[in-house]
């Protein structure tokens, strides 16, 4: 039913309609020598400098240690990966920084300041900023000698970040602008040098941005927050009161705020997903070895099912979070080029591609934050008593995790954008999506999907593609009921969105699989990939029906049931062998490792 687009690139929010071609998907194998190298080096610095002064770190015992680390990696070159060479930047691809965040995020607090310095701080200059405000800060913020901080939470808006109450007001000799308000939970707080804040000018609709440097008069702080996890990091309170710049420091245009602020967000959330593999892998590999070595009834406790399982579990949801966040990452690098072939700068082409991937972004977001708390839950349990104590490795990495659901929007506000991003694209015929969704409603013809162990692969994708005619019919029927009204049915949006995620995590699991399989034939591939299905199935089975039946009288949902059931019935695997094979796999292997897992 779907066909094949064969244009160079693919566009956001495409996978729900096309079959991609498996040459268009990244995969984490297809990293070259250069970024291998780069991983190499990330990584020598982190083993070398933060992974041993974790618990210094955590402890807050030096407040300079925080900035001495970003100086450090300044130094390295690793502030300035996606800032051009003249700001003394590598320029390097999308991609390659999302391999940077994906191996900085086993540090927990540090990979916090990191991302907040490089990410949200950095950026809004790098895209907004004019020449001089450039050659002034972004020389600095490269090589670690300035650190950033991006302020827009406020204590009454958070999610609704539009609703800041800060204010600019421009001097009579309009020299300068003079800045009210207070700023919430702002990373890096402590020592930032440079903080990007965003306030509405007079009684303007929407926020604007500003760069204001520490220091100045009026500048005030709360101390550090005590908090759940990161607690190395640094997350402050700030005060502004008739704090004055100068009326240049404005970042961007009048009422452009919120506009940076989303699409400095784009980015942080993509980089969000690949910043929980780190974190991942390494609570895997602590999980692996305790689980050889713990003995319980005079075995390992790794010989246990119970224990194969969480361990499958955990490493097929990394491997899909891998698959998703490194298959995003080069369609954005992709569109980024074909922009600049079509007369873009880079810097128009970077924003253009990431607007136009929203979707995906916010998908790797969500399915990486929720993984990484089921990877360090599951780590914590293989520990027993022993995962309760700060004496194993286990307890910061489960503090430290939760926060990812909560900032870069949270995971509710993300679900919410999938869904309206998706019926705006439609509404402006973007995306056909309700074309689509019309012709499988009127088609109304129960599936049947053959299942052939000769043809895994392609019986696979007959599958996903009839799990996008079950998207289409649930997203085209509440569209039809509910009209503009359906924002105000989150739950129903909620379950849509859970859909679309699963059918991203599963198509391109699949795609990665199969690639690796086509190359050599290792029968470990079919095994995550038979995990993925049999996961996601369930997944989207469970919130399709719950769409459904949310609004519909009896006899509608009843025949809308039995279209869902008709493309989610497919093969039974024995999912405990699977399970078992899976980890059986890892354990010989001792690591679920950054790129040597198939060989
Ligand atoms: C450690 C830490 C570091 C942070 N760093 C920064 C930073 O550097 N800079 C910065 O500006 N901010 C930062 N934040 C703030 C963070 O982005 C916000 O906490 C987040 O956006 C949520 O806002 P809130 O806390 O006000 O929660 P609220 O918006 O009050 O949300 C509370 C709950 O209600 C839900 N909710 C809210 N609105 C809706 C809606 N319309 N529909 C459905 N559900 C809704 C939310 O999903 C959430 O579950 C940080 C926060 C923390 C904890």
């Amino acid at each position: 039913m779907n066909k094949e687009n064969n244009s160079k690139s693919v566009i956001g929010g495409e996978f729900l309609l096309n079959e991609v071609d498996i040459s268009k998907v990244f995969i984490i194998e297809d990293f070259n020598e250069d970024q291998r190298m780069m991983a190499d080096s990330c990584n020598d610095f982190l083993e070398k400098e933060v992974i041993p002064l974790a618990e210094k770190i955590d402890n807050k015992e030096n407040p300079d240690l925080m900035p001495e680390l970003l100086t450090k990696a300044g130094e390295l070159g690793l502030l300035g990966l996606s800032i051009g060479e003249e700001y003394g930047g590598m320029n390097m691809s999308f991609n390659t920084s999302m391999l940077i965040a994906d191996i900085v995020g086993i540090t927990g607090s540090f990979s916090t300041a990191y991302g907040a310095h490089t990410g949200i701080a950095t950026l809004p200059l790098k895209y907004y900023g004019n020449d001089d405000q450039k050659e002034k800060y972004l020389n600095g913020l490269v090589s670690g000698e300035l650190k950033g901080a991006y302020c827009l939470t406020e204590p009454n808006s958070g999610s609704d970040a539009n609703s800041g109450k800060s204010r600019a007001k421009l001097s009579k000799d309009k020299s300068k602008y003079i800045i009210n308000g207070q700023k919430m939970w702002i990373s890096n707080g402590g020592f930032a040098d440079l903080f990007i804040v965003f306030a509405k000018i007079d009684n303007d609709k929407n926020l604007t941005a500003f760069i204001i440097e520490k220091g100045l008069d009026g500048i005030n702080m709360n101390p550090e927050e005590d908090k759940l996890g990161i607690k190395g990091s640094s997350t402050r309170q700030i005060f502004f009161n008739d704090v004055e710049i100068p009326s240049n420091n404005i970042l961007g245009n009048r009422e452009e705020g919120f506009k940076i602020a989303l699409n400095v967000l784009n980015i942080g959330r993509i980089k969000l997903g690949a910043g929980v593999l780190g974190g991942c892998r390494g609570v895997i590999d602590h999980s692996i070895n305790y689980s050889k070595e713990r003995i319980q009834f005079n075995l390992p406790i790794a010989s246990f099912g119970a224990i194969k399982y969480k361990l499958s579990n955990m490493i097929v949801k990394t491997f899909s979070c891998e698959s998703i966040c490194y298959r995003a990452g080069d369609d954005i690098e992709q569109k980024i080029k074909e922009f600049q072939v079509d007369g873009k700068n880079l810097n128009e082409s970077e924003l253009s591609a990431i607007e136009l991937f929203s979707v995906e972004c916010a998908i790797c977001k969500i399915y990486g934050s929720e993984i990484l708390d089921y990877v360090v839950d599951e780590g914590v349990q293989i520990y027993g008593g022993m995962g309760y104590s700060e004496e194993a490795p286990m307890a910061r990495p489960y503090r430290d995790a939760r926060i990812s659901r909560i900032y870069e929007g949270t995971n509710e506000i993300n679900r919410m954008l999938i869904v309206g991003t998706l019926l705006k694209k439609s509404i402006k015929n973007e995306i056909n999506l309700f074309k689509k969704a019309t012709k499988v409603i009127q088609d109304a013809k129960l599936k049947k999907i053959v299942y052939s162990s000769d043809n895994h692969f392609k019986s696979s994708y007959d599958l996903v593609n009839s799990l996008k005619d079950c998207f289409l019919h649930i997203f085209g029927k509440a569209a039809l009921h509910f009209n503009d009204k359906i924002k105000s049915e989150q739950e129903v949006m909620m379950n849509i969105a859970d859909v679309i995620i699963s059918i991203y995590v599963l198509e391109s699991t699949l795609k990665r699989c199969q690639k690796i399989y086509l190359n050599n034939k290792n029968k470990i591939m079919i095994e995550i990939s038979k995990a993925s299905i049999y996961a996601n199935i369930s997944i989207i089975k469970h919130h399709s029906i719950e769409s459904v039946i949310s609004y519909m009288d009896k006899n509608d949902a009843r025949k809308s049931i039995d279209f869902i059931n008709s493309c989610t019935e497919f093969e039974n695997f024995n999912i405990k062998e699977v399970n078992r094979n899976i980890a059986n796999y890892f354990l010989d292997k001792k690591s679920y490792s950054l790129f040597n897992n198939f060989k």
